[in-house]
């Protein structure tokens, strides 16, 4: 029980049952978020008749999802790559088509409805990974609209938004950008770091670096943007390791793997999280624990681009702190991501139970408050951000999966809760969706019209 100090309440809510961490959810729980946007009070045992006005939330409240990891453009390939076969890189092609369609407004019509799309499934905080920067002739724009862009599509749907934006200066190792990866450019880091640079926090919005990999930063370079983020305090993110391909090009060019490549140059510790982290040596494995540095895994999207399955249990072990991204959109889930870790461990190494549910409940939540430089958030807990999202316990899929007491709640959330599930977020202490409906109304129509406008514009 805990009580912060008093003053108006920008909302109170009462939950039937809450998850406050463990195996396990607790029965009749208040929660206030006071005008920050943060929980003041998180009380278990205050019976509905004694909450007052507070609204009442029947089901399982969970601290709001976070998906750490997001390309919001790539929703547009959804179900569009999957008759002919390939592999990553002939996906990748598919995807730069793409990339060479966009716009600013394009980008923001796809980010908004990608978004809502994330919020109805209880998703309330995003790291945006952005690496469009330049107009369709690789000249810069006159300040930061894609930037601009996500901010402003993060704000429409509600979300809390990490903007990690990524250095991207070369088109392989030892290779110039192409054609359509010259929309990725800045020149050098320098420029990156100039541009990046003019954007401020804000009540909702965190500003993060990204090396984009080391196939598309050189090692010098990547060293300017890891001394940004680390002089800022802010988040740094990379690619690493997601293809075999992508090791071999690196060791043959600097004989060293991706992650030895980003220790040399000090992007490794607690503020740096290696998204996927798929391909890894042993060796890798404990330079990424023995710093602290966090790994987003994106297991739909790791499926569906043939990437493989990477050392999760390992990590974990090794001391890094996992979270979980919907990256590519192919699914957007984060049940699914949480129970995907531990399934496709058991398919890799026959054993049951490598990851409790409570542990991949945390990845899906506090793992991706922490990776995009929202600490402490991701939980129902006094002075967090107060973002929740409620599943409905009602429905056949989740029906006897929970006790009445609450008894197996992060099983049942990880297991047995799908995105359809989600009936109420809040974000910042306001409802975004209420009663499975998204403030901004109809969202498939949303999304319908903003792919239809980037193929067909
Ligand atoms: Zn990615």
């Amino acid at each position: 029980v805990s009580e912060g100090k008093a003053g108006p309440a920008l909302g109170r809510w009462w939950c039937e049952l809450a998850w406050l961490g463990g195996e396990d959810a607790t029965a009749d729980v208040l929660l206030e978020a006071g005008a920050d946007g943060s929980f003041s009070r998180v009380e278990p045992g205050v019976q509905r008749d004694a909450a007052g006005d507070a609204v009442a939330l029947f089901g399982l409240a969970l601290p709001g999802l976070v998906s750490a990891h997001s390309h919001a453009f790539h929703r547009a390939l959804r179900a569009w790559t999957q008759r002919d076969g390939g592999s990553f890189w002939t996906w990748r092609q598919r995807m730069y088509d793409l990339a060479g369609r966009l716009d600013p407004d394009r980008y923001w019509q796809l980010a908004s409805a990608a978004f809502a799309e994330l919020a109805l499934a209880g998703v309330t905080t995003v790291g945006e990974f952005l690496y469009l920067h330049r107009d369709r002739d690789g000249r810069p724009y006159a300040g930061d609209p894609f930037g601009d862009a996500v901010v402003e599509a993060a704000a429409s749907a509600g979300v809390r938004l990490t903007l990690l934006d990524a250095c991207y200066l070369a088109g392989g190792v030892n290779h110039p950008l192409d054609e359509v990866q010259r929309r990725f450019g800045d020149g050098d880091a320098e420029a990156w770091a100039a541009r990046v640079g003019g954007r401020a926090d804000g009540p909702l919005l965190r500003v993060g670096g990204a090396i984009h990999s080391v196939r598309a930063v050189p090692p010098a370079q990547a060293e300017v943007v890891a001394a940004w983020a680390g002089g800022r305090g802010a988040p740094l993110h990379a690619h690493v390791s997601e293809q075999p391909a992508e090791n071999e090009d690196c060791l043959a060019a600097y004989g060293r793997t991706p992650t030895g490549v980003l220790a040399d140059i000090g992007a490794l510790g607690p503020g740096f999280t290696a998204v996927h982290a798929t391909h890894l040596t042993a060796d890798d494995v404990a330079l990424l624990g023995g710093s602290g540095s966090a790994v987003c895994l994106c297991p739909t999207t790791e499926r569906d681009l043939a990437d493989g399955i990477g050392p999760a249990a390992a990590l974990r072990r090794a001391g890094s702190p996992l979270s979980l991204g919907s990256d590519s959109h192919a699914v957007v889930d984060l049940f699914e991501e949480a129970r995907a870790v531990e399934l496709d461990e058991r398919l890799a190494s026959g054993a049951r139970g490598t990851h409790a549910p409570a542990d991949l409940l945390a990845a899906a939540t506090a793992g991706g408050a922490q990776a995009l430089g929202w600490p402490g958030g991701g939980r129902l807990a006094v002075g967090a951000p107060a973002d929740l999202c409620v599943v409905d316990l009602r429905r056949p899929q989740l029906a006897g999966t929970v006790s009445a007491g609450g008894a197996n709640a992060a099983a049942a959330a990880v297991f047995a809760a799908d995105a359809s599930t989600v009936i109420d977020v809040v974000v910042a202490g306001r409802p975004v969706v209420a009663g499975g409906r998204h403030v901004l109304g109809d969202v498939g129509a949303l999304l319908a019209g903003a792919v239809a406008a980037v193929w067909e514009g």
